[in-house]
C-alpha cells in the first residue's frame, strides 16, 4: 500500500509550502521588526541538495503541489536551477511561487519555460504612501508593474493584501475595482500574530469586518464556488474579470479541511502554522538517520497533528509570534 501524509483525524497532507530562505529584501511591518532581524547563518539553511532530497521523500508521500515561499525566494542565489529542477520532479503536479515582486523579466522567462505559471505576489496598498509605510520599502512602482508585467505575460496572479487597521482600509475598494479591468484575484488576510516581535493586538478587521466593508460599497458581491482544501473564500462583482477572497487567517474556520504542511528554511516541519515545530528534518538528514528513517519519522510527525490551529496555539506558553519569513510564509 502506498504511504501517504494522514494526520489522526483523517486528513492528507498533500500540499507543501516550502521554505528557502528566511532573508527578505523588505520589512512588512506585520511580519518583522524594521532593523535587527537574526538571520540564521547560510550553513544552517537546508542546501539546495537537502531541500531536493527532502522534497523527494514528501514527493514519495503524496506531496503534489508545492509553493516556494520564504522570506522572499527570489533572493537566494540559485532559486531558479532548483525550480528547474522540481519541474522534473514525477508526481510534483503544481508548483507555485510566492513573492514581493521582486521578479526580474528573466525570472519571469524562466518560470514560464518551467511551466511555473501560478504566482502570488505580496501587495498591501495601491497607495505609494502607503505601500512604503506598511512595507518600509519605496518600491510600489515596481511592484504595481511587476504584477502588469506578469499579467500581460499570461502568468496566474493572486494578490495578497493584510488588512490592517489605521493603515490600508482605504485600499480594499481599490483593490476590488482593479479586478474589473484585470483577470487577477485579490486576497485579503486577517493580520496574524507572526510579526518578530514581542506584541500583537487582536485585528479587529476579521473577515467579517472586512467582507461588510466590500458588500457595503459593492451590494452585488456574487459568492463563487471555493477551492477544495482553499483557505480562501471568494466572491466577485458580476462583469468584472477578476475576483477576491477573504482569508480567514487569524479566525481559522478552515481548519477541518487543511492539507498544508510546511518546511522553513532550517528544516522545521510545521503540521499547522499556529503550533511549536512538530521536529526538524535537517537535524534529522545531518545525523545520518537515513531516508527511510525520515520517512518514518515524518509519518509518525503529521499522525499527531492538532485539530485545528487553536488546538496547536495551546501548546505554546504564550502567543506565537516568530517571523512568517522565518516560518515560510
Ligand atoms: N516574500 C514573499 C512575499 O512577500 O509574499 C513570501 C513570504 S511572505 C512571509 C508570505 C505571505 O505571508 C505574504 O503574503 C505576507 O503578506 C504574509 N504574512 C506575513 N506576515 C503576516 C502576518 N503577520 N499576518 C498575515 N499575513 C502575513
Amino acid at each position: 500500500m502506498k504511504k501517504i501524509l494522514i494526520d489522526q483525524y483523517g486528513r492528507q497532507l498533500n500540499y507543501l509550502r516550502l521554505s528557502v530562505t528566511d532573508r527578505c529584501n523588505y520589512r512588512c511591518y506585520y511580519c518583522m521588526p524594521e532593523e535587527g532581524m537574526n538571520f540564521v547563518d547560510r550553513k544552517d539553511l537546508l542546501s539546495y541538495e537537502e531541500l531536493e532530497q527532502l522534497t523527494r521523500l514528501f514527493v514519495g508521500l503524496g506531496v503534489d503541489k508545492i509553493r516556494i515561499t520564504g522570506g522572499e525566494p527570489f533572493v537566494r542565489r540559485g532559486i531558479m536551477d532548483f525550480l528547474s529542477t522540481l519541474s522534473t520532479m514525477k508526481g510534483l503536479e503544481q508548483i507555485t511561487v510566492t513573492s514581493n515582486g521582486t521578479l526580474s523579466e528573466d525570472h519571469r522567462g524562466q518560470l514560464k519555460s518551467l511551466g511555473i505559471l501560478k504566482i502570488n505576489i505580496s501587495m498591501d496598498s495601491l497607495d505609494r504612501q502607503r505601500f512604503f509605510e506598511m512595507t518600509r520599502r519605496d518600491r510600489f512602482e515596481e511592484v504595481y508593474q511587476c504584477v502588469m508585467d506578469l499579467l500581460n505575460e499570461g502568468f496566474q496572479v493572486k494578490l495578497n493584501c493584510v488588512v490592517a487597521d489605521d493603515k490600508n482600509i482605504q485600499d480594499i475598494v481599490p483593490f476590488i475595482q482593479l479586478t474589473e479591468f484585470y483577470p487577477i484575484s485579490v486576497r485579503f488576510l486577517e493580520e496574524m500574530p507572526f510579526n518578530g516581535q514581542d506584541t500583537f493586538n487582536l485585528p479587529r478587521w476579521n473577515y467579517k469586518a472586512i467582507l461588510d466593508h466590500i458588500q457595503h460599497h459593492f451590494p452585488q458581491i456574487q459568492k463563487l464556488q471555493d477551492e477544495a482544501n482553499g483557505t480562501s473564500v471568494n466572491y466577485k462583482i458580476p462583469g468584472y474579470q477578476g475576483s477576491f477572497g477573504v482569508i480567514p487567517s487569524f479566525s481559522r474556520t478552515f481548519c477541518g479541511t487543511c492539507n498544508r504542511i510546511r518546511l522553513s528554511a532550517t528544516g522545521e516541519l510545521r503540521t499547522c502554522l499556529y503550533g511549536p515545530p512538530a521536529g526538524n528534518l535537517r537535524d534529522l538528514l545531518r545525523s545520518g538517520a537515513g531516508i527511510e528513517g525520515i520517512e518514518q519519522e515524518l509519518i509518525r510527525m503529521v499522525a499527531r497533528r492538532a485539530k485545528d490551529g487553536f488546538e496547536a496555539e495551546a501548546m505554546h506558553a504564550k502567543t506565537p509570534t516568530t517571523s512568517m519569513s522565518f516560518l515560510g510564509g
